[in-house]
């Protein structure tokens, strides 16, 4: 049987690589006079490697490379970074080049009102989420690692076994009982009484 168990370091890594690749679909940019852009359908093939990328990332969270899935990731994370700071720049020069472009003209009030309705769209805050929950995963502590110092704590119960071994020793040499020929306290293990000095038979 396959153990199909995830710690929870994996689980939030794919909650993460699943969150970007969502953000890759979703609106990352839009305009009034434009449809919303996706990373996908605008992002002439970033898209299609940031989700490649992601699916490796996951493979690798399935065989707990912890160690190559934050580096996978960063590498979605630097190609995503480098798309929003491309994105903010285009939204800059079309938004001076219209500007300039209607100075004069009787539509300028118009033409500006559309530029500056340009956006950066949700689908950036999913991709940018995405990333930083899957690079989380390096705060994670793996229970692998937890398992370790239990060395030490077996010590613990080891002791209160002897510790319990040796009052169960203890406890038939200050256990007592009365004698039955004098009626005083004398001890469980005695053959001889010793105030009446009388010989006692095993019981
Ligand atoms: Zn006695």
């Amino acid at each position: 049987m396959i153990k199909m168990i995830f710690s929870k370091k994996q689980i939030v890594g794919i909650i993460g690589t699943l969150l970007t690749m969502i953000g890759v679909f979703l609106p990352a940019f839009s305009m009034n006079t434009f449809d919303d852009l996706t990373l996908f359908n605008h992002g002439k093939g970033d898209g299609v490697i940031i989700l490649g990328v992601c699916i490796f990332a996951l493979i690798l969270l399935l065989f707990r490379k912890f160690i190559a899935f934050i580096l996978v990731t960063l590498i979605s994370s630097t190609i995503i970074g480098m798309k929003l700071y491309k994105f903010d720049h285009l939204v800059h020069d079309i938004k001076r080049d219209t500007i300039q472009a209607l100075n004069g003209n009787p539509f300028e009030i118009y033409g500006i009102s559309i530029i500056n309705s340009a956006q950066l769209r949700y689908g950036w805050m999913i991709l940018c989420a995405g990333c930083c929950i899957s690079l989380g995963t390096i705060f994670i502590r793996n229970k692998k690692q937890r398992t370790a110092p239990q060395l030490s704590d077996t010590n613990i119960p080891n002791q209160s076994i002897v510790h319990a071994a040796f009052e169960m020793n203890a406890q038939p040499y200050n256990e007592t009982k009365a004698c039955p020929y004098c009626a005083q306290s004398i001890r469980i293990t005695a053959i001889k009484c010793k105030y009446c000095e009388k010989m006692l038979e095993e019981t």
